[in-house]
């Protein structure tokens, strides 16, 4: 059984090595405690690098990556450091296509004592997982699109290859999820399919791979509807799979219910590799204050112990993957240690001490 495990580390810009230190040094005391080593790599990304280099993403970062077990990352881009055409730096969305990481996987959970905007029911608990496509989608021409004086052209992609491979990861996670007694184990797909024929043949491909899953339930919704179900339903989902830039938005619609970015973690996976990351951005606005939520971050590098467990037949690390997110989920729920974004004083350092002691 695999014990030692190599992970690169990109700390990236803004609020980024704020919530990475607390975040490795959780990690690195669970590994002390279970048994296991976690070998960190720190490299070198982002726009405050590319600033100073003229680099985003060096192949030697590049190389590390791909060279590692798994991948932890905070958040890169500075909106004040561009190309020459505009666009923000982004290696976080170059990674995610260089390692074609097809599946972003982005949980939503919402426990008792948990903060939301939502009128919940009582009795009723959100837990599902949102499957953002990653590689392709509208983000397909990203950084080439056409633009003349009178026009701009940005094309959408979907191919057999990736919808295939994303399609059997969102019902093998509706399965593994089935399994562990926290779905009904369904998978709906969300699409634009009444309007667009990309959207008929991504949806021709759900159907194709769920007639292989007669154990689970497969359906369809329109990501219009799908929207307004994240507000009056969320409860009834299970496992949600969608384009990129549907993804991109509804993922955001998700971290909202759940009380804001600061709590979203995700992780983008293909066969080979993964990267595990918050869903939020660099927040530049609150960088340099320790102010920062760090359990956004916390909670993907419990995603990323599960991963490694489950793809390392490695039970130890799957149990403390569930250890890492109930402390982060209990600190939340008890309320009296929390950031500003949750509506407390706390520090990134006293909010990452209180998921400590949690597991302690
Ligand atoms: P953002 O997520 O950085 O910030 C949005 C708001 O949420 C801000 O008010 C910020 O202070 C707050 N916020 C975000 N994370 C927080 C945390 N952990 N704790 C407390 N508050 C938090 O989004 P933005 O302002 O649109 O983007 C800032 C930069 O980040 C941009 O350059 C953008 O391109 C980049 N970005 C990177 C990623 C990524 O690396 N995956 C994702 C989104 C945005």
């Amino acid at each position: 059984m695999k014990q030692q495990f190599e992970i690169a580390v990109f700390d990236g810009d803004g609020i980024g090595p704020e919530i990475m230190l607390p975040t490795l040094a959780i990690l690195a005391q669970m590994a002390q405690v279970g048994g296991y080593r976690l070998d960190f790599n720190t490299v070198p990304a982002g726009a405050a690098h590319y600033a100073q280099t003229g680099k985003s993403l060096p192949e030697a970062s590049m190389a590390a990556a791909r060279a590692s077990d798994a991948i932890l990352l905070s958040a890169m881009g500075l909106p004040s450091v561009r190309y020459d055409d505009g666009t923000e730096i982004s290696p976080q969305i170059d990674l995610r296509k260089a390692l074609t990481l097809f599946a972003g996987v982005r949980p939503v959970r919402i426990f008792p004592g948990q903060k939301t905007p939502l009128n919940m029911p009582a009795g009723k608990e959100v837990d599902f997982v949102l499957i953002r496509e990653s590689t392709e989608g509208l983000f397909h021409t990203q950084g080439r699109g056409e633009i003349t004086k009178d026009d701009a052209r940005e094309t959408l992609l979907i191919t057999r290859d990736i919808s295939e491979k994303l399609f059997r990861f969102a019902f093998g996670l509706a399965k593994e999820r089935k399994d562990q007694g926290r779905g009904q184990g369904r998978v709906t797909c969300v699409d634009k399919a009444n309007v667009f024929r990309a959207f008929a043949f991504f949806r021709e491909i759900f159907d194709a791979e769920a007639a292989k899953h007669p154990d689970l339930m497969a359906d369809h919704a329109y990501v219009d509807a799908a929207a307004l179900w994240f507000v009056l339903k969320p409860w009834d989902f299970d496992v949600l799979v969608t384009e990129n830039m549907f993804g991109d938005i509804l993922s955001d619609l998700g971290a909202g219910l759940m009380g804001g970015l600061g709590v979203a973690p995700s992780a983008d996976i293909g066969l080979d590799h993964a990267v595990f990351q918050p869903c939020h951005g660099s927040a530049p606005d609150i960088a340099g204050q320790g102010i920062a939520n760090p359990l956004a971050m916390i909670l993907s590098g419990a995603m990323m112990l599960d991963w490694l467990g489950l793809r390392h037949d490695a039970p130890q690390l799957v149990a403390d993957g569930t250890r890492l997110r109930e402390a982060v989920e209990a600190v939340i729920a008890q309320g009296k240690v929390l950031t500003g974004d949750l509506g407390g004083q706390a520090s990134t350092q006293e909010t990452a001490d209180a998921v400590m002691a949690a597991l302690a």
